[in-house]
């Protein structure tokens, strides 16, 4: 057992459902969907999102990416050597009524694998969160770890795969198992969202195909900065992703998310 790096407080990597992680949505009894048909069925029977991100968390249907991401938590990078791994799917997070949603990919193996937290203790998020906080979107820069006293203003950020997959590429096999649990997050959040933001093309995709029913044809096509109507209080806007790569190489600066974030906080009305 190793000490929480905030907290002190000691766990497994991986962690136990219900062992006092900062914001471990679980108990023990949560049940563990250990196949897709069990995913689609509890994904279903979720009444909220306090109930869907503990059913999400102890998620096993897929044997693969349970094997990689315990694995990992186990043997850790270097760096993280000292600390408890999370090493367990990773909810969505923010507000359960958001004005803003934030669609991501899966996590990484070393950030939010460790962490449990969406895009906490990376790269990607550093960069990220960095942008929501001077678009006023959360209430401090930094996210290093779920204890640290990040609070979302009005955002929600959610993937549509839950857990870390190798060379950060899940299968079709894996992608789809996965799916019920991100529609299920958009039926209980949609009815308050106005703007969707699309970490990639990938993310604009399935930001898409969540919002079905409501796309446009010809069916838009992803860009930074493309702005895609999905309805009369509904708009998706596009964003190069903020991984290392893009930030980088300048494909995408932090100037490029400011604008984003911007306008997405004025079009869902958190600002003037
Ligand atoms: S990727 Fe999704 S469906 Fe597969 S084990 Fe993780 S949470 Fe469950």
């Amino acid at each position: 057992m190793l000490n929480h790096p905030r907290t002190g407080q000691l766990f497994d990597s991986p962690v136990p459902p219900g062992a006092g992680w900062p914001g471990d949505p679980a108990t023990p009894e949560t049940p563990q969907a250990v196949d897709a048909a069990r995913v689609v069925q509890l994904a279903d029977q979720a009444a909220s999102i306090d109930e869907l991100d503990a059913l999400i968390s102890v998620c096993r249907a897929c044997p693969r990416l349970v094997t990689w991401r315990e694995q990992v938590a186990v043997t850790k990078r270097k760096s993280f050597a000292d600390q408890p791994y999370w090493g367990r799917p990773v909810p969505g997070w923010g507000s359960p009524k958001p004005k803003i949603v934030i669609v991501g990919l899966a996590p990484a193996a070393n950030g939010a694998n460790r962490t449990g937290r969406m895009f906490t203790g990376d790269r990607s998020g550093d960069q990220l969160y960095a942008a929501l906080y001077r678009a006023g979107l959360v209430n401090q820069p930094t996210s290093v770890d779920a204890a640290d006293g990040l609070h979302a203003n009005d955002i929600r950020i959610i993937a549509p795969v839950r857990c870390a997959p190798p060379d950060n590429a899940p299968t079709t096999v894996e992608r789809n198992t996965c799916a019920p649990w991100i529609d299920a997050e958009w039926q209980l959040i949609a009815p308050h969202v106005r703007v969707m933001v699309a970490l990639g093309g990938f993310a604009w995709q399935i930001a898409l195909r969540i919002a079905a029913g409501q796309v446009p044809k010809p069916k838009p096509k992803f860009g930074h900065g493309a702005v895609a109507e999905l309805g009369p209080a509904l708009r998706l806007l596009g964003c190069y992703h903020p991984s290392q790569q893009n930030m980088f190489t300048g494909r995408l600066t932090p100037a490029m998310l400011d604008d984003i974030f911007g306008d997405a906080a004025r079009l869902a009305g958190l600002r003037g």
